[in-house]
C-alpha cells in the first residue's frame, strides 16, 4: 500500500534531455514515468560502453508504454 501511494506521488511527468523535451517514439506522448534499471556488464563491453555508469534511467510512456533508456539521466521538466 505504501508503495502504491509512493508511486502515485511520484507519477508522470514531462522530462528533458540534453536540453530537449523527451517525447515518445511511438506515440509523440510527453509523459513518462521514471525508472532505474541496471545494465548488464557483457552488453555494456560489448558496445564498448564500460565507461559509463552501470545503472541506466528508463522513461516509460505513460499513454503506450514504450521504455526509452538513457545512459544519462533525463532531468525533470516539471
Ligand atoms: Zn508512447
Amino acid at each position: 500500500m505504501n508503495r502504491y501511494t509512493e508511486r502515485k506521488r511520484a507519477g508522470a511527468a514531462s522530462f528533458t534531455a540534453a536540453g530537449k523535451p523527451v517525447r515518445c517514439g511511438h506515440c509523440g506522448g510527453g509523459s513518462f514515468e521514471l525508472r532505474h534499471a541496471l545494465l548488464n556488464t557483457a552488453g555494456l563491453t560489448f558496445f564498448k560502453l564500460d565507461w559509463a555508469n552501470r545503472q541506466a534511467a528508463v522513461l516509460v510512456c505513460g499513454t503506450c508504454g514504450l521504455a526509452q533508456w538513457f545512459l544519462q539521466e533525463p532531468e525533470r521538466a516539471d
